[in-house]
């Protein structure tokens, strides 16, 4: 027998985006629709206003690849960052993650992945080419690789130093504290700020 409908295509609809976002499964996803439609005012409609915005407003940053309202973004348009250091990291939520640890007052660079061949994903997905041009600016010092403990991102961070080798920079990268095949995203911010303050020579 075929299920009952129990609300219009647009309650269903908004179940179904709701159920792709991370972590929200068709369950979790309903009940969460459901707390929306009750607060209408208080979170349906300042979210879907929040939305909007974003839609409008955010993109990708042509400098460094972070996602910001203004292209150069935040960060690369502070003028208070050491503008000698420069710190590489798979996504923004490791950007996020280090800012939040309040471990370094520096510069980024988004690589918006790790390389994979498996899964074929080559050093043209990614955010590098605009690296090697950045990191042999004269200003540039050290580049620290803040980049996961998984072969992917092992695979990446030598990869990155094959392609720094010939310039005249110190690479160092995250030292104690990130668990083998540990993620950044997932560290507690104390975690994160000593392996940066520990860092090795790569
Ligand atoms: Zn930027």
């Amino acid at each position: 027998m075929a299920q009952k409908q129990v609300a219009g295509p647009e309650i269903e609809r908004l179940i179904q985006l709701l159920a792709k976002l991370p972590g929200l499964g068709p369950r979790s996803a309903r009940r969460a629709a459901l707390h929306l439609i009750k607060k209408k005012d208080q979170l349906l409609v300042p979210l879907s206003e929040a939305m909007g915005i974003a839609v409008r407003d955010i993109g990708i940053c042509s400098v460094c690849g972070t996602v910001d309202t203004s292209d150069p973004c935040t960060i690369c348009s502070d003028d208070k960052r050491d503008p000698s250091v420069l710190v590489i990291v798979e996504d923004v939520s490791d950007l996020w993650a280090l800012e939040r640890a309040g471990a370094v007052n520096a510069r980024y660079h988004v690589l918006g992945g790790t390389l994979s061949p498996l899964d074929g994903v080559g050093p043209d997905d990614l955010n590098l080419a605009s690296l090697i041009d950045r990191c042999g600016a004269p200003e540039i010092q050290e580049v620290i690789l803040a980049i996961s403990a998984t072969v992917e991102g092992q695979t990446t961070a030598h990869y990155i130093m094959d392609q720094l080798g010939h310039l005249d920079v110190h690479v160092t990268k995250l030292a104690h504290g990130v668990p083998v095949g540990g993620e950044l995203d997932y560290l507690d911010e104390g975690t994160l700020a000593q392996a940066l303050k520990a860092r090795t020579r790569f």
